[in-house]
C-alpha cells in the first residue's frame, strides 16, 4: 500500500519559496515603480497538506485564500483563535445557501457576482453581526464555464449592489482564460475598477502575478508557487 504521503514531495520547502515570492513581487514592484507594500500576497492553500501550510504560517504569513467553504472551515476553522491577524479570503463561487458560514469564516469574499448573492449576504451578515470586505469577480474573458459578471455589465452590476444592497466593494477580482495572454485581462479589470472609484485588484496567480503586479494589481493569489504542486 502506497502511504498517504506518497504523492507529497516532502522535499519541497514551502517557507523557501514563500521568501522567493515575496523577493519576486518586491522586484516587479519596483520595476512598476510601485511600493511592494501595496501588493498582498495571498496564499492559496486549497487542497494543500498543512505540512506544506504550516512553514508559511511560521514565517509569518497571515493571508490566505481558499475555493471552498467547507475545505476552508475544516482547515482554519479550529485555528484562528490562535492564529491573530489571520485573514481569510474566498476566492471561489459562492452559492447563496453557504452565504452564512462564508460570512461567519472568511475576512474577505472576492467572488460577488449576482444580486441574489449581495442580497443572501446581507441577510447573513445581519445575523452573524459581522460583513467580509467584498470583491466583485469580474468574467474578463467571458467564458460560459465561469463564475462573475460580464464585462458589459459590471457597471451597472456595481452600482445595483452599492445603491440597491447598501454594500460597499473594495475591489474588483478576474482569474483570466487559460492559454490566453493575461495582461489585457488585467487591463481590462483595471480600468472597470478605475471608472468604478474601487482600488482594490485582485489577479494573478503563480504563472502571472508579476504581469499582473505590472498592471497594478494590489492583491495575488498564489498556490502552487508557494506550496507546490496540489494534490
Ligand atoms: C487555485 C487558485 C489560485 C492559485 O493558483 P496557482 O496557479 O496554484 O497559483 C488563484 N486563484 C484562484 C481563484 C484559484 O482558484
Amino acid at each position: 500500500m502506497p502511504s498517504p504521503l506518497a504523492s507529497l514531495d516532502l522535499s519541497f520547502d514551502s517557507g523557501a519559496a514563500r521568501a522567493e515570492v515575496l523577493s519576486r513581487i518586491a522586484a516587479a514592484a519596483r520595476a512598476a515603480g510601485r511600493d511592494a507594500a501595496d501588493v498582498t500576497l495571498t496564499a492559496v492553500s486549497k487542497q494543500q497538506a498543512w505540512e506544506r501550510i504550516a512553514p508559511v504560517l511560521a514565517a509569518g504569513q497571515r493571508v490566505f485564500g481558499e475555493n471552498r467553504v467547507q475545505e476552508a472551515e475544516e482547515r482554519w476553522a479550529a485555528r484562528k483563535a490562535e492564529t491573530p491577524g489571520l485573514e481569510l479570503r474566498l476566492i471561489g463561487p459562492l452559492q447563496t445557501n453557504k452565504a452564512r458560514e462564508a460570512v461567519a469564516l472568511f475576512e474577505v469574499i472576492e467572488t460577488l457576482d449576482r444580486e441574489r448573492l449581495a442580497e443572501a449576504l446581507v441577510k447573513a451578515a445581519d445575523k452573524e453581526g459581522r460583513l467580509p470586505r467584498l470583491y466583485v469577480q469580474v468574467n474578463t474573458g467571458e467564458e460560459p464555464q465561469k463564475a462573475g459578471i460580464a464585462p458589459l455589465e459590471a457597471d451597472a452590476f456595481l452600482e445595483a449592489v452599492r445603491e440597491r444592497h447598501g454594500l460597499e466593494i473594495e475591489g474588483l477580482m478576474c482569474i483570466p482564460p487559460e492559454g490566453e495572454a493575461p495582461g489585457p485581462h488585467f487591463a481590462l479589470l483595471a480600468r472597470i475598477a478605475a471608472r468604478n472609484g474601487l482600488t482594490g485588484l485582485s489577479m494573478g496567480m503563480s504563472a502571472d502575478f508579476e504581469t499582473a503586479i505590472r498592471f497594478g494589481a494590489t492583491s495575488v493569489r498564489v498556490g502552487s508557487a508557494l506550496f507546490g504542486g496540489r494534490a
